[in-house]
């Protein structure tokens, strides 16, 4: 991976409440290919160890326990320029500060509770692939 791929997570939160259609819709308008795709659900230990450069954070548990508490799609993005295009469509972590048409703007419903995740840099894309897809899962 080279910069085209990133790798994004679509909530609990996005699922319960019934956006993940709306949510997909926007992420290939915004010209992302779907690379690998699947519905799963982390479990304690995944999401502990996903999120682990968080850990001792005053909001850690809040989202440990909201990463388990429901089925997410994980997904493996192709784009130009992935990583910072993504974070662009997805917009603030609080969607407070999210721009208007942004994901997180339309969608979150709090700071913890923000609808997808999405890669900070291209070496954590890759971690985070590698977390979630065999190399048979993936269509790059
Ligand atoms: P991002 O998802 O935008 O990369 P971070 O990596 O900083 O944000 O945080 C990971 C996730 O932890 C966020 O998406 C959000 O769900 C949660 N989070 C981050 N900061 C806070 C906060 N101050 N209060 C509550 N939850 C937070
Ligand atoms: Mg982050």
């Amino acid at each position: 991976m080279n910069g085209d791929y990133t790798f994004s997570i679509v909530k609990p939160d996005a699922l319960s409440t019934g956006k993940a259609g709306q949510i997909l819709a926007m992420i290939n308008e915004a010209g992302f290919e779907i690379a690998a795709m699947k519905l799963t659900r982390m479990t304690l230990q995944h999401a502990e160890s996903f999120y682990s450069v968080h850990k001792g954070k005053p909001f850690f548990s809040n989202l440990v326990e909201l990463m388990t508490s429901g089925p997410v799609i994980v997904m493996i993005l192709r784009h130009n320029n992935a990583v910072e295009e993504f974070r662009k469509l997805i917009g603030s972590t609080d969607p407070a500060k999210a721009e208007p048409g942004t994901i997180r703007k339309k969608f979150a419903s709090s700071i913890t509770k923000n609808a997808v995740h999405g890669s900070d840099s291209d070496e954590n894309a890759v971690r985070e692939s590698n977390f979630f897809f065999s190399e048979t899962e993936r269509f790059l």
